[in-house]
């Protein structure tokens, strides 16, 4: 008793056996049944009166507990993938890795996943220690020291309504605290993206690093360079589409996890005008993803890699390059800089591309170009990013304010703003506009660069 009290006054965890989970009821956890996926149920259900063990976890458990609705439903099993499989009729075993089998019920997906044993201490590394593939089965408290966190290695029974706790999960949870399970070292070592998931998580939940999961984190970043760049992309698309992007980000920074993810993004976010520039675009983002919204991941890579795009446009420009073509060469060389590291797919660079195309022709308001603009099949994706230049202070607020107005006009304002925006002013020269592209309007906006300006951008219509 007396160990206990010294213990919980020093911090210490109770040292549990980890072979034995601590059962809570309803009472004591407070999930409201109500949350759960009725698919989810008949599924436990199903394999449970199979003979097999069946519960909800991870993930869904750990949102319940915190009184939300889980977006999605993982269940664990004794049962093998081809055990699960023969019992539903929409069940696809996928994954080489790590297999695991999908049931579909209607549109929705549930994970089933077998119980994974410690027994891959053996299964296959590469040489920096990542383990390659994870397909051994094992015992219950085995899988639950395989996951992650203590808040994510819970088990929810429907039909008996418990939750199996075998790491102090629910403890964590009260505490608001992220505690990777086992040695964080070994476990950064067998699975480095587990760093990434540690800043994800804490942002996400608003949850504290336990010290010891933060303190090797900045020595063994550079482990995930070793990853399949698929992998990492994928884990940063989770993170940025979290609707807590500008949290993870600082995350990531302050756990010195930033370097070799967005190359240079460290570099950027130094920047006083790329670190406003990028703080809107998450801001727009987060807000966006909690509002249920869609985010498209080419506009927020558009924007993550803007200003390295910007500083290398101003360099082919300074080099003699004419304005588009420069930034088609600036635009080459970041995303083959990111598609090295970052695996991007092939539509989001398009995507990308797209919308850096479009600005300078945002700048021509003579003439047909502005009318030519708007029927772009990208013009809207377009139109946000230059309003996000003009918010950062990059370009004069005008230019956006004019773009807006002419979005929403009638046939007639329209002419009659283009005709204002192309009038002179009283100093004798064009209206104002922002001093660096000024050489790029002359001459009404259909001079030497209209030819380039539209089979650039035509090219990246595609
Ligand atoms: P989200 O809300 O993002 O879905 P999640 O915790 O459900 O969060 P998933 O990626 O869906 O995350 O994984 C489901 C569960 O599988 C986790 O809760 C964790 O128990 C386990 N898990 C996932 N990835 C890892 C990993 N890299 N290492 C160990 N365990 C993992
Ligand atoms: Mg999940």
């Amino acid at each position: 008793m007396i160990k206990k009290f010294i213990r919980k006054i020093l911090g210490v965890k109770d040292e549990r056996d980890p072979t034995q989970a601590h059962i809570l009821g309803p009472e004591e956890h407070g999930i409201d049944p109500k949350l759960v996926s009725p698919n989810a149920i008949r599924l436990t259900q199903t394999l449970q009166e199979a003979g097999y063990k069946a519960f909800v976890v991870g993930g869904a458990v750990r949102d319940l507990l915190l009184g939300v609705k889980p977006k999605d439903f993982d269940i664990a099993t004794d049962a093998t993938p081809e055990q699960v499989k023969k019992l539903f009729r929409r069940a696809f075993i996928i994954g080489r890795r790590f297999q695991i089998v999908h049931v579909m019920f209607g549109q929705e997906l549930l994970e089933v996943t077998t119980f994974r044993g410690a027994g891959s201490a053996n299964a296959p590394k590469d040489e920096h220690g990542r383990v390659l593939r994870d397909n051994n089965f094992g015992p219950q408290h085995e899988d639950a020291a395989r996951r992650d966190f203590t808040i994510n290695a819970m088990y929810y029974d429907p039909a008996t309504q418990t939750v199996l706790d075998y790491h102090g999960g629910i403890a964590d949870i009260r505490d608001k605290t992220l505690r990777i399970i086992g040695m964080p070292e070994a476990r950064y070592r067998e699975d480095p993206v587990r760093m990434l998931r540690v800043v994800r998580f804490a942002a996400k939940l608003g949850f504290t690093i336990e010290p010891t999961t933060r303190a090797p984190i900045p020595v063994m970043a550079p482990l995930i360079d070793n990853v399949p760049a698929a992998r990492v992309f994928d884990e940063m698309l989770k993170l940025l589409l979290s609707g807590h992007a500008l949290a993870c980000l600082k995350e990531l920074r302050s756990a010195g996890l930033h370097h070799g993810l967005l190359p240079l993004l460290d570099v950027v976010l130094e920047q006083p005008i790329g670190m406003k520039f990028v703080t809107l675009a998450l801001e727009s983002t987060d807000a966006r993803v909690k509002a249920g919204k869609g985010v498209s991941p080419g506009f927020l890579f558009a924007s993550l890699l803007w200003h390295q795009v910007l500083e290398k446009w101003t360099a082919y420009r300074a080099a003699g390059e004419s304005p588009i073509p420069a930034l088609h060469l600036a635009a080459d060389d970041v995303l083959d800089t990111q598609t090295e590291n970052l695996a991007l797919q092939r539509r989001i660079a398009t995507d990308m591309r797209d919308i850096w195309a479009m600005q300078p022709r945002f700048e021509r308001r003579a003439g047909r170009a502005p009318y030519k603009l708007l029927e772009n099949p990208r013009f809207r994706a377009g139109y946000d990013f230059l309003l996000l230049r003009c918010e950062s202070g990059e370009l004069d607020k005008e230019i956006g304010e004019w773009w807006t107005a002419f979005y929403d006009a009638e046939a007639g304002e329209r002419e009659r703003l283009v005709t204002q925006a192309n009038r002179p002013t009283p100093s004798g020269e064009k209206r104002k506009r922002p001093p660096r592209r000024s050489r790029n309007r002359s001459g009404g906006g259909e001079g030497a660069s209209a030819a380039p300006a539209n089979s650039a951008a035509g090219a990246g219509e595609e």
